[in-house]
């Protein structure tokens, strides 16, 4: 029994498996909050010795109590835009809702009877891989037949490729395929001497900084998030980029307004390309700020660049050709020279440095500035917990260059859950090291671990992909090399999490005096079949000693 109390508890949780998450994994049978703080855990008896009058008591019957859910990358604005309603920022394509091409088509056509010419069309979610009719992307004709009056963004489901109509091209000047040679190379799609529609990579987010999102848009956004993450047991997330300065005002808002209760670390970033994301980081290293501003409900995360393309299309930049089709583009936004220097001017101007990198190429950048920066210092470089956001494709020796210098990864291993059946064609044996939690946590890496909603699952479907390493829409077993355990999955989604962001003292695990945020799952996830935890739910959601949610 450990405890802090000297009165009675507000609330007391009996008979559960009790994950803590403490440094020897204990599992204990109850636990007592007073206030937002844990008061005490240990047996049935020892809380019960502390239940008065006003004490509520929860009987959890047998069922899990673990730390809420620490998603450190998400993005509750962006994904919250996505929706299928009118006056939602960004129509949703996603296979649920748009199964076939055709379907995709009908929505567009649907949006144009609805919206002033001029105005916007917004979409995200389609992997054509997953159309039911023709597995292809819409034609830059058939958009233009279909919308000549209304831009067109119709984006990919992993938001590195966007097929635009004429109109919308025209914000960039792109009227002509030779007007592709301003941009980086293969980001504007030509093909037989006609532009396609089709742009890449940061071509693509800058085009996307002309689409208009309302800050009513992106509250309702951000709200419409908050409900979904703590009905998935999320009580603290990483927001790793929105649409500007709106955005940072928004979360910053919606958290103190106590709207929004889960708890933000809000990445310097712009989700809209290079040229933005430079200009907010270099905005705030002047004014001399450091990461970790903030309180227990929003702080200012880390610095973030963005390296590489995507998983899912694939554009990331892997060392080797894609196994399915080596003539496929690898994107690069950064150079390994530029990336060295730019992790040097986030890290000399105080802040924990991050950037999107996703195939090995691109970690392998990341590790090379922080390793820069651990030859001038060691000492300070270990301290400063850098990260690589999503660290998809890695290998052995680049997780032992992290573990020596404590970078802190956030990993999203969940998308195997969607995509793990299209990574095995992408990656080929390099699977062995995809999304790589196993090595990372025999090495000691304090990996984290992510949804990048809404790109990818989030909550127990997330810890699901890592433990089974199952692909739940194709059903195919994946690669299991770096499958880990429930209770390792639990600890990467918890306590490496708060460590991340430096607040593994006060959350991340149930100990006395720590942050009552916690949540209470349908079943005992350590006793049944791991390919059972996709159908456990969260019955309760706990933050700050408040239950925001009951099932
Ligand atoms: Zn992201």
């Amino acid at each position: 029994m450990d405890t802090i109390l000297t009165n009675t508890l507000d609330l007391a949780f009996l008979n559960g498996k009790v994950i803590t998450v403490d440094p020897q994994d204990s599992v204990l049978e109850a636990l007592g909050v007073v206030g937002n703080r844990i008061a005490i855990t240990g047996t049935n008896a020892d809380v019960e010795a502390f239940i008065g009058e006003n004490t509520k008591v929860i009987d959890l019957q047998g069922r899990t109590l673990m730390p809420g859910i620490n998603d450190t990358h998400f993005h509750p604005i962006l994904g919250g835009l996505l929706g299928v309603e009118d006056t939602d920022g960004m129509i949703k394509t996603t296979r649920e809702h748009c199964p076939t091409l055709v379907s995709m088509l009908d929505m567009i056509r649907d949006a144009v009877k609805k919206r002033e010419p001029g105005t916007w069309i917004s979409m995200m979610g389609y992997e054509p891989e997953l159309f039911t009719d023709e597995q292809r992307h819409p034609t830059l004709e058939e958009l233009d037949a279909i919308a000549p009056d209304h831009p067109v963004h119709c984006m990919h489901g992993g938001g590195h490729i966007c097929m635009y109509n004429t109109k919308a091209m025209a914000y960039l000047g792109i009227t002509d395929p030779s007007d592709a040679e301003k941009f980086p190379v293969d980001e504007v799609e030509v093909i037989d001497g006609k532009l396609t529609g089709q742009l890449r990579g940061h071509t693509h987010f800058l085009l996307w900084g002309k689409v208009d999102y309302t800050p009513e848009q992106q509250e309702k956004a951000a709200m419409k998030s908050y409900e979904t993450a703590i009905q998935n047991g999320i009580t603290s997330v990483g927001d790793m980029g929105e649409c500007g300065p709106v955005s940072y005002r928004t979360m910053q808002r919606l958290t103190r307004e106590k709207k929004f209760k889960i708890r933000v670390n809000m990445a310097i970033h712009s989700i809209f390309g290079k040229p933005f994301s430079k200009e907010e980081n270099d905005h705030w290293m002047g004014l001399g700020f450091t990461t970790g501003l903030g309180d227990a409900h929003f702080r200012v995360g880390p610095c973030k660049f963005m390296i590489d393309g995507g998983s899912g299309g694939p554009s990331c930049a892997t060392r080797e050709p894609y196994s399915h089709d080596p003539t496929m583009v690898r994107e690069k936004g950064w150079g390994r020279q530029e990336t060295i220097d730019y992790i040097k001017a986030l890290a000399d101007a105080g802040n924990q440095a991050t950037a999107h990198a996703i195939g090995d190429e691109a970690v392998e950048y990341m590790v090379e500035g922080y390793e820069a920066l651990y030859a001038e210092d060691p000492e300070k470089t270990k301290a400063r917990r850098h990260r690589i956001e999503h660290c998809t494709l890695v290998d052995q020796d680049l997780i032992d260059r992290m573990a020596k210098m404590n970078i802190c990864p956030s990993v999203n291993a969940g998308m195997v859950q969607y995509l793990g059946a299209n990574y095995m064609k992408f990656y080929g044996e390099r699977n062995q090291y995809l999304a790589a939690l196993r090595s990372m946590t025999d090495a000691g890496v304090m990996c984290s671990i992510h949804s990048d909603y809404p790109s990818g699952p989030m909550g127990l479907q997330m810890i699901d992909g890592a433990v089974n390493r199952f692909d739940r829409v194709k059903n195919v077993q994946c690669e299991k090399t770096q499958a880990v355990s429930p209770l390792e999955a639990i600890r990467i989604a918890t306590y490496n999490g708060a460590y991340s962001t430096f607040e593994e003292d006060t959350k991340g695990s149930l100990e006395t005096g720590k942050l009552a945020d916690m949540i209470v799952l349908s079943g005992d996830i350590l006793e049944i079949d791991p390919m059972e935890i996709t159908n456990l739910a969260v019955d309760l959601t706990m933050i700050d000693g408040e239950i925001v949610y009951e099932r």
